[in-house]
């Protein structure tokens, strides 16, 4: 696959990279490794998900915890010299032109290359993305996997939907002192079973659910029957959704970002990809292809890809 030559604007480097996941990660480092020049650019800390991750065994390299693997992938993209790493700032549009293209971050700014690569993972679902759950207030709630000891300490946690997160943070705190009121839809059902035996988990299988205040909720059972649930904070389990930069990136529909889908000068690593493969080693792999399909192309040597 060939490109036309950069001809205008000039470049603010060589590789932008929408994302400090391991995917982004990943690129930044493949591509110093040839020689690149890249932006990184990521609104949180680099790796941010994988802190709440609380054991490893499907990942390579002796890490058996989210957070040391995060640690360790931090340093080294900190000691990249080629890879600038714009921390605090997302890309609110990315868009192809035939011989560059641009990201726009929050704060106005343009950066110009040759080639992005969209690197920008998942986000939880909110409840207006569902029809099981009336909520009046437009506040973004937090997924429950992001809650830490203190914030679960001691307390009732109310649990909107029962994805498979939810054994996640159990493991991950396994003597914090918390109860977890789990109301989930039909479609859960098989999803909490993994933690139904769980002595801090009391499980609501609901038809309907109203959000009053942040923590008090009616819910309409599937006998219905109608239940009041009163809790400390309320957290979501409803399950992700891509989340790709706005702009040029053609999603299909679900909203993943198929790579081959794509304008040869936007690449997409990661979770963005795909519902499948969403896995720390799959996102390293494609991170690092992704960068080295920037470099080939840029340099017009063919890949020796059929498909
Ligand atoms: C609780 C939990 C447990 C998990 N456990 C495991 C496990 O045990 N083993 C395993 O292999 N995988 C596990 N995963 C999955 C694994 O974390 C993901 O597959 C992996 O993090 C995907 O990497 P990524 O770089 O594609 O995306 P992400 O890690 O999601 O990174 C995307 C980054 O893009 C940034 N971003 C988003 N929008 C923008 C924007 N507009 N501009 C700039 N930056 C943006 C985000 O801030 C984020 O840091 C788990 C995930 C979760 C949530």
């Amino acid at each position: 696959m060939s490109t036309p030559p950069l001809h205008h604007p000039a470049p603010d480097t060589g590789l932008l990279i929408v994302g400090g996941g391991p995917a982004g990660c990943a690129a930044a480092r493949m591509a110093a490794s040839v020689g690149m020049r890249s932006v990184l650019i990521e609104p949180d800390a680099l790796c941010r998900n994988l802190y709440r991750i609380p054991a490893l065994n499907n990942t390579l390299g002796g890490h058996t915890d989210g957070a040391s693997l995060a640690t360790a992938i931090t340093g080294e993209l900190n000691n990249t010299a080629l890879c600038h790493i714009e921390l605090g700032r997302y890309v609110t549009e990315l868009r192809a032109h035939d011989d560059h293209v641009t990201a726009t971050l929050d704060n106005g700014r343009r950066l110009t290359a040759p080639y992005a690569i969209a690197a920008t993972g998942v986000a939880p679902l909110q409840p207006r993305d569902v029809s099981w759950i009336t909520v009046s207030s437009p506040l973004p709630l937090p997924p429950l996997w992001q809650a830490g000891p203190e914030e679960a300490e001691n307390r009732t946690l109310l649990v909107l939907g029962g994805d498979r997160l939810i054994g996640t943070f159990l493991r991950a705190h396994p003597r914090t002192r918390t109860r977890l009121l789990v109301a989930y839809p039909a479609s859960d059902d098989y999803k909490v079973e993994e933690i139904r035996d769980d002595p801090r988990v009391t499980l609501h299988p609901v038809a309907h659910l109203t959000l009053h205040r942040l923590a008090t909720a009616e819910t309409r059972g599937r006998d219905g029957i109608p239940h009041r649930l009163a809790a400390d904070a309320t957290y979501l389990s409803i399950g992700s959704a891509p989340a790709p930069p706005p702009g040029g990136l053609r999603p299909a529909p679900g909203g993943y970002c198929p790579p081959a889908a794509q304008h040869p000068r936007l690449i997409v690593a990661g979770d963005l990809r795909s519902p499948r493969y969403q896995r720390i080693q799959t996102a390293l792999g494609s991170g690092a292809e992704a960068a080295l399909r920037a470099y080939y192309t840029a340099r017009d040597v063919p890949t020796g890809e059929t498909g």
